[in-house]
């Protein structure tokens, strides 16, 4: 199965899309780790990608399309994926038509002041992904690999206002563009209880 997530950054997106794979399989396609990966090299591109990153627009669409296109052929793709955090903009939806068929958009659906709450409380490890919560977790030590948590650059204040923005204006209007495959969720609730709605969805979908 081929699923897109959508909503806004800091709406669950990761934490749901890891929650999938472990159950369903199918690999998680995040274009943010794709690029946090790519700024770790040291190159012109790194540079550049970095630093439009830092202030939360967006990767021009030419590339971020070249790196998904690329990574979906890959082998373990085969039996679908979940792309998160791509497509961002109406451009690169089309785009991604023309290379596959798409079977579900998931919206995850969380208002803005909680986003931010959420955001700016997060810590994320920088090796293997795991998202942590500052207020209901007292470490810094990620539990799965050991790691020292980080807070994201971009998920500093004066960034998570830029981001959120440039959803409104870029990638809202995608949710009109799914509108005939789209399943809306609220992540309001716990990541558990926003998972079980999906799984449901994604257990009749595969009937
Ligand atoms: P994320 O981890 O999904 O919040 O992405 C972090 C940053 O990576 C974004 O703020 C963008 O700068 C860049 N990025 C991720 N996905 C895309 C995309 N589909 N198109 C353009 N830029 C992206």
């Amino acid at each position: 199965m081929k699923i897109i997530l959508l909503g806004a950054p800091g709406s669950g997106k990761g934490t749901l899309a890891k929650k999938i794979t472990r159950d369903f399989g199918f690999p998680q396609i995040s274009t943010g780790d794709l690029f946090r990966a790519i700024v770790k090299e040291d190159s012109a591109l790194a540079r550049e990608v970095k630093s439009i990153m830092e202030s939360g627009a967006l990767v021009p669409d030419e590339l971020t399309i070249e790196i998904v296109k690329n990574r979906i052929s890959q082998k373990d793709c085969e039996n679908g994926f979940i792309l998160d955090g791509f497509p961002r903009t109406v451009n690169q939806a089309k785009a991604l038509e023309k290379i596959t068929d798409i079977d579900s958009a998931i919206l995850v659906d969380l208002d803005f002041e909680t986003i931010i709450d959420r955001l700016s409380s997060r810590l994320t490890c920088p090796a293997c992904g795991e998202i942590y919560n500052s207020h209901n977790y007292d470490s810094e030590i990620c539990q799965k690999c050991s790691a020292t948590l980080i807070q994201r650059d971009d998920d500093k204040p004066e960034t998570i206002k830029n981001r959120l923005e440039v959803y409104e204006k870029n990638t809202s209007p995608l949710i009109n563009f799914y509108s005939d495959r789209l399943f809306k969720v609220s992540s309001a609730n716990s990541a558990e209880e926003t998972y079980r709605s999906v799984k449901t969805f994604l257990e009749k979908f595969g009937e």
